[in-house]
């Protein structure tokens, strides 16, 4: 685990060095889990959104966007339900003076349990070998029930509280923190102040106080922007049941712990669709959504074994299915996207507080009614931080050397191609300024004549640029370059005239939208 935070730790210091993500207002010493993309950053975070965007408006015929603004009606959220319910319950530390959210204190401890339970599966696999039958070691070995039984035991209690009649038990939240001993992590004690909620929208006001300014809220999540639109996009679309409507945009949570870099952060992005359909199909359109999103993910190839589901077993209580996405980060497997049925919850809410008929008429039922929803939402950061930490490598080379690599996917790659004069004489600058000009129309290039060719090479692979071509004297004879590949680090000699058709495919959001099919 040291270890991996130690990756952690690197990654996070080779976006800032490489330019793909800065803390906000860095000559400031920065502000809390605010964070800027740099030039790099910006590209491959485009890149994804694309990706995103491309697979849900051009692949299906039934879905469009839209571009809802932040700021949105204060009823929008009583509506929502967000004044009331969007709460996380927090503790103070009186020691420390540090905060943290209670849930995630119980379900660290939660974790730590099964921490131990694995490694025992762990050292018994190594010394069983072949012969090793986990599920009977798991249903006999004593160390394993007793911390499976303490990790049942708190579950349950927690889920208690969590779903308790009139909503969070907080004390019962501080009466498991206080049993299972937990201490803060910095003061090391157990000095905790009672449990509170603590609503995480941020709130601004409209208008100058003299015309009677009103309160109004940064958006905490964009699907709310889709479903005030939903008739004008029924209406104006012509839209039939089953459809869509997707949304990019910029979302703000007070988190009371924002830790991790960017996966815990205070003003976000999100990808969300929402996917109107008749009650009652529901849960086939659910099981199919899981099964689209989860191929968009591993249509990217990182390997199927760093992905899994998870199910929710606290449903909201509008709720009827629920699941997450989850990536193995380098500190475990972690939430990137939610994939949730809704029922008819929002819409119904919202026809109930703005006094307006909500409803789809439907041709084929001769009848009219409420739609169910199905929400994709995924968060670009997030997103962006798991591409990341699967991409990077220290790699140690044949040759004793190692060189730091982003294996990005090259569809989603900041600069496709580099392309290096080997030396800046006898016109080579010029004939590679001559190849960048002809191909930056294709896809984004980049142009190099600082330092040997070896750093350059590296330069590159620090920023998971998938390609560089090299300009030398046969060049000026025969009109062909060198062409390397990040990953294998080959070379060969191609022509300048093919080097389009070689790498355009290979690095266009296209080629990754084809493999969904
Ligand atoms: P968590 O449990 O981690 O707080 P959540 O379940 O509240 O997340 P949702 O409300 O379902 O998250 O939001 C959908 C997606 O938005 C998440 O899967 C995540 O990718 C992203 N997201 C949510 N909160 C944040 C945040 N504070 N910073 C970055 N991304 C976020």
């Amino acid at each position: 685990m040291a270890q991996q935070e130690d990756v952690f730790k690197k990654i996070v210091s080779h976006c800032k060095e490489y330019g793909f993500v800065f803390p906000s207002s860095d000559i400031y010493d920065g502000l809390g889990a605010v964070y800027d993309y740099g030039q790099n950053g910006v590209e491959l975070k485009n890149n994804i959104k694309q990706y995103w965007w491309q697979s849900m408006v051009l692949l299906h015929e039934n879905i469009v966007g839209i571009d809802a603004a932040i700021f949105m009606h204060p009823t929008t959220w009583k509506a929502s339900g967000h004044v009331d319910a969007f709460n996380d319950p927090l503790i103070d530390n009186r020691d420390s003076k540090k905060r943290y959210r209670a849930d995630v204190l119980i379900e660290d401890q939660m974790a730590k349990y099964e921490e131990k339970i694995q490694k025992e599966v762990e050292k018994a696999s190594k010394r069983f070998g072949d012969k090793f039958d986990e599920a009977q070691f798991r249903a006999t070995n004593e160390r394993v029930l007793e911390n499976q039984a303490k990790f049942d035991n708190l579950h349950n209690r927690f889920q208690n509280a969590m779903n308790a009649e009139g909503g969070v038990d907080l004390e019962a939240l501080k009466q498991i923190i206080l049993d299972e001993e937990i201490v803060c992590p910095i003061s090391g004690t157990r000095n905790w102040t009672d449990v509170r909620q603590f609503n995480l929208m941020f709130k601004t006001e409209m208008g100058s106080v003299a015309d009677g300014a009103s309160t109004i809220y940064l958006r905490p999540e964009t699907a709310q922007g889709i479903f005030v639109n939903y008739m004008n996009v029924q209406k104006t679309g012509r839209m039939k049941l089953p459809f869509g409507i997707a949304q990019i945009g910029k979302a703000f949570r007070n988190e009371i712990v924002a830790r991790q870099f960017i996966f815990r952060m205070r003003e976000f992005e999100q990808m969300e669709m929402q996917f109107f359909i008749q009650p009652g199909t529901e849960l086939d359109w659910f099981a199919k959504w899981k099964e689209t999103r989860m191929k968009w993910h591993q249509n990217l190839g990182f390997g199927a074994e760093n992905y899994r589901f998870h199910d929710h077993d606290k449903l909201a209580h509008y709720a009827n299915a629920a699941t997450d996405i989850e990536f193995r980060m380098p500190f475990g497997f972690k939430e990137v996207e939610g994939i949730h049925s809704r029922t008819n919850f929002d819409l119904s809410q919202h026809a109930k507080y703005s006094n307006k008929k909500i409803e789809y008429f439907d041709p084929e039922r001769n009848e009219s009614y409420t739609p169910y929803v199905i929400e994709t939402s995924i968060g670009v950061d997030r997103m962006f931080l798991s591409i990341m930490c699967h991409s990077y490598e220290e790699q140690q080379l044949p040759d004793g050397q190692t060189r730091t690599v982003l294996h990005l996917p090259a569809a989603l790659a900041p600069v496709k191609l580099a392309v290096f004069p080997l030396t800046k004489k006898d016109g080579m600058p010029e004939k590679a300024q001559e190849i960048i000009n002809d191909l930056r129309f294709h896809f984004n290039c980049k142009y190099e004549e600082k330092d040997q060719i070896g750093k350059r090479y590296r330069r590159m692979d620090a920023i998971g640029c998938p390609y560089c071509v090299t300009v030398d004297q046969q060049t000026l004879v025969d009109n062909t370059v060198t062409l390397r590949d990040r990953d294998t680090m080959e070379q060969h000699r191609v022509a300048i005239s093919e080097l389009r058709g070689i790498i355009e495919d290979k690095v266009s959001i296209t080629s990754l939208l084809k493999k969904m099919l």
